[in-house]
């Protein structure tokens, strides 16, 4: 075992403080890495807050958030073939499944049908709490690893690990391309990297946010229309416009209102995660042939392939880097929408 440094919520709300846990030994399968950056999801606050305690089986504390790893390999176990010690890798929402349902056999481990270990917030195979990335290292099995962009930053590129597949894969899914007109519901972690993805696969994208403060920084990532849904006539304006909406708010609002804006045979693909359920008319769907669907991060093999389109396109995350010591004073800032885009945790911080 292995002695690892980190920041943990001790139960639901209370702050994030120092926290010293146990990683086992690399096993023969195994990568070591020393953790360089981690983004702050909004899922990190929803979590380490017990707000999704009603829908998962249950909340487990000491919680080490973090999903969005970025590091340097330092160990291999003997059987590692993909990854050698130096190499920059990634780790994301899960770090094991199943490996045998239909599911994972598909390459979508992230909807496996058995047992999804997610990185943190988990039980892994022998019954143990999985721990995130706020953390000075993890170790996890090759298969679950991911190689980052050699060409961009390490810190830019941490969030593309749930922000950016996230958005990538219903965008891919739903075939976002030229010639379809994409809304993006919310600017924050998720919504930024919805542009700049939807922006690279050729899309038409408008963004859907509750002011227009963000507008500038929005047509810089390459966001053709801006519009603030604080502003009624923009519901009129755009009715039946969209072939693809993708809403990333993570708090309760009308879907209905939404689901008006797209097409006939458009879908609204829902991505943020409110904590209470949300009410449809039926005629919200039945009057266009809409589909209302949602989406949860994407397999590994996903995964790798939008690190290398994010390479090829030169899209990282725009990031505010903080030292670990202000992660509580984060998550208060996520919580106002007042994040510019995401905020990454150096973890060189930790040795402070
Ligand atoms: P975030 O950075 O906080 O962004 C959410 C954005 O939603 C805000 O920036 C804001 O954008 C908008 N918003 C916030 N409150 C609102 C309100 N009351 N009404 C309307 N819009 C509001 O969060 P994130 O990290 O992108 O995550 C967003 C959600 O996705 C969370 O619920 C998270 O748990 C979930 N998530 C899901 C997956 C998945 O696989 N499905 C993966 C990761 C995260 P504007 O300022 O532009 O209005
Ligand atoms: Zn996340
Ligand atoms: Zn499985």
């Amino acid at each position: 075992m292995s002695q690892t440094k980190g920041y943990a919520a001790m139960t639901a709300k209370a702050p994030l403080t120092p926290y010293v846990f146990e990683r086992r030994e690399p096993q023969q399968n195994d990568v070591a890495i020393d953790i360089k950056y981690c983004g702050i999801c909004h899922s990190d606050i929803h979590q380490s807050r017990g707000e999704w305690s009603d829908y998962l089986e249950e909340s487990i504390f000491p919680m080490v958030p973090g999903h969005e790893i970025a590091g340097v390999v330092t160990a291999v176990g003997s059987k590692v073939r993909k990854f050698k010690i130096g190499d920059r890798v990634g780790v994301g929402c899960f770090v094991d499944s199943c490996r045998t349902c239909v599911e994972c056999k598909r390459g979508l481990e992230q909807y496996c049908t058995v047992h999804t270990v997610w990185t943190y917030n988990a039980r892994d195979k022998e019954g143990k709490p999985t721990y995130g990335g706020y953390s000075s290292k993890i170790v996890v099995d090759e298969n679950y690893v991911l190689r980052m962009p050699e060409n961009l930053p390490l810190d830019a590129c941490a969030p593309l690990l749930c922000a950016g597949i996230t958005l990538y894969s219903p965008l891919k899914h739903w075939q976002a391309g030229p010639g379809k007109k994409v809304a993006i519901v919310g600017m924050g972690g998720l919504g930024h990297m919805g542009i700049k993805i939807g922006h690279a696969l050729g899309a038409e994208v408008t963004v859907l946010s509750q002011s227009l403060k963000k507008q500038d920084d929005g047509k810089r990532m390459g966001a053709d229309h801006f519009y603030a849904t604080s502003e009624p006539e923009v519901f009129t304006k755009l009715k039946g416009y969209f072939d693809l909406i993708i809403n990333t708010v993570s708090a309760n609002m009308d879907w209905n209102q939404y689901l008006n804006l797209l097409r006939v045979d458009g879908s609204m693909v829902i991505v943020g995660i409110p904590e209470r359920e949300t009410p449809i008319g039926a005629f919200s769907l039945a009057a266009g042939r809409r589909s209302l669907a949602g989406s949860s991060i994407g397999g590994i093999q996903e995964t790798q392939e939008m690190l290398n389109f994010c390479g090829k396109h030169k899209v990282a995350c725009d990031i505010e880097v903080i030292p670990i010591q202000r992660v509580n004073e984060a998550y208060e800032r996520v919580l106002k929408s007042d994040v510019r885009y995401r905020f990454v945790i150096d973890m060189a911080s930790l040795k402070s």
